[in-house]
């Protein structure tokens, strides 16, 4: 039996982040992983899909609005193998730089399934490891809908395993990755639908926000479906799929991608022998510090379902070996104003309450919205305009800043800096003090009225 100090099951954004803290500790630490260091992010998820996303936006330059810049391009083609090329040399890149990293930290990566045995041991291979504190950052993996054809479509990973560019594209499902993926193909120049079942994607964020996409959608596209259930795909002969949905209607496509949520990774894990508690969705439960039920075990990233971000699994992970290894024994994850950016087209950014949780939680009399529409600059010179929106929500006398939401171009590299201010607890009048950067789309957070 190997024994370590720590143990972190899975070398994704979490598991990686928390064993290089521990090591930096002195601390002798092992990382167990199933499939590929790097896990999720990097490479079937913020990666692959931002290079994917950077290629969308560089075909949109070329084609809408290169020619009123004064460009006469003759675009010979696209070619969709050589962008996933570049796209997995990068991901190589980041591959050996991880790897030097745990070298040089003499973490031990091992690699396989682990299972648990006890609570200080896993099994991987036949061989066991124990350690006196072991992380479960496992994070999760795409679901599908238990309808017939189900297993015809292809999920996000299926995406990023595309060496062809299909022709048309259906993806079905309202989140971060269906808008996304949607996106990215339409740009790139597949024919392609996004299909929701309720009223619009993204229905959980600000009203703004969502209404802005789907009025920009309606003119540039992807074609968008929403009130669609779909209810059984069928094979054609041509090798085709038709998408039937239950209000009759149908769409035929060369490629489905199942974009309707994630499920937590546990299934190798064997959890039950050891008695760590999981919700009724099958996510580990865990206190503010990150423990599980089980002393010694802890969890963090996606499989927790709380928030399903790269940082946060991050900043956990790091959080967890500060408090284990260096003594800071209050380091605990903050759940609160987490920003975070969906690369849609135009892209979105958004951190805090919508308009409608603010009212909803301080009343409307106390909540004062500020907002601005115009056309983005960068496409306002050009026939192809589109508009950018913003918002800001605020509370009390002081007029916290407790929501900002943005939709527009350059909207995800400016959101950043707006959520240091607002952890600082910034009021309008903190934002109206600070002088405009001129000409941008930022300056409007600060000179709305
Ligand atoms: P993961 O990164 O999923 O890592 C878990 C690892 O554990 C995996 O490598 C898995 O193989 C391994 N594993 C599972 N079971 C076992 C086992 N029994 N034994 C050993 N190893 C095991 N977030 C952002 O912040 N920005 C984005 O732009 C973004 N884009 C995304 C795009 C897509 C398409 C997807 C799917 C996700 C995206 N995310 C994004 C979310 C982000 O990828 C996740 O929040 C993040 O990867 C979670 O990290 P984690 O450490 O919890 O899990
Ligand atoms: P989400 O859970 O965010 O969204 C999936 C949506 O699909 C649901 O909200 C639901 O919306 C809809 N849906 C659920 N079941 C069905 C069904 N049976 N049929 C049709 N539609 C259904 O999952 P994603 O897979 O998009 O993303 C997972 C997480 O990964 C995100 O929440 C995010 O945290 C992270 N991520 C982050 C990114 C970023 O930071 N840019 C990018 C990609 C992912 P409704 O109820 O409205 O129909």
């Amino acid at each position: 039996m190997a024994e370590f100090d720590y143990i972190c099951i899975g070398a994704g954004s979490g598991g990686i982040a928390s064993a290089n803290r521990a090591a930096k500790y002195g601390k002798k630490v092992a990382l167990i992983e199933a499939k590929a260091v790097g896990g999720t992010c990097v490479n079937v998820g913020c990666v692959p899909k931002k290079a994917m996303w950077f290629g969308a936006q560089v075909a949109e330059a070329i084609h809408r609005y290169a020619p009123d810049y004064g460009f006469d391009v003759a675009v010979n083609g696209f070619d969709w193998a050589t962008l996933v090329k570049s796209r997995e040399a990068y991901i190589e890149r980041i591959h050996q730089s991880y790897d030097r990293v745990l070298s040089n930290n003499d973490i031990t990566v091992i690699n396989g399934f682990a299972r648990f045995v006890d609570a200080n041991t896993v099994e991987v291979n036949g061989q066991h490891y124990s350690a006196p504190h072991i992380t479960i950052a496992t994070g999760g993996k795409p679901v599908r809908p238990d309808i017939p054809g189900a297993e015809l479509g292809i999920d996000s990973d299926g995406f990023f395993a595309l060496t062809e560019q299909p022709k048309r594209a259906v993806v079905i499902g309202a989140g971060y990755i269906g808008v996304e993926l949607a996106g990215v193909l339409h740009a790139l120049g597949s024919e392609t639908h996004l299909v929701v079942r309720k009223h619009a994607p993204l229905r959980n964020f600000d009203p703004m926000l969502y209404d802005t996409l789907m009025e920009v959608m309606a003119d540039e596209g992807p074609t968008l479906h929403t009130h669609s259930d779909p209810q059984r795909i069928e094979r054609n002969s041509d090798g085709s799929l038709t998408v039937h949905f239950s209000h009759g209607t149908s769409i035929e496509t060369d490629c489905l991608i199942w974009a309707i949520g994630r499920a937590p990774a546990t299934d190798n894990l064997n959890l039950e022998a050891v008695g760590v508690e999981r919700d009724n969705r099958g996510h580990v439960i865990v206190d503010e510090y990150s423990n599980t039920s089980v002393d010694g075990i802890y969890a963090l990233g996606d499989i927790l379902g709380k928030v399903d971000l790269t940082p946060v699994a991050v900043k956990a992970g790091r959080l967890l070996s500060e408090r284990l290894f260096n003594g800071q024994t209050d380091a605990k994850m903050d759940y609160e104003l987490i920003p975070t950016v969906v690369f849609s087209h135009p892209p979105i950014g958004t951190i805090g309450l919508s308009e409608p949780e603010a009212q909803e939680q301080y009343g409307h009399e106390e909540v004062k919205v500020y907002r601005s529409s115009f056309g983005a600059m960068y496409t306002a010179v050009t026939r192809h305009r589109q508009v950018t929106r913003m918002k800001l929500v605020c509370v009390g006398a002081n007029e916290r800043v407790v929501g900002l939401h943005g939709i527009g171009h350059g909207m995800d590299e400016i959101l950043q800096g707006f959520a240091v201010a607002m952890k600082m607890g910034a009021t309008k009048a903190d934002f109206d003090a600070c002088v405009a950067i001129h000409p941008t789309s930022a300056e409007e957070y600060v000179t709305m009225s």
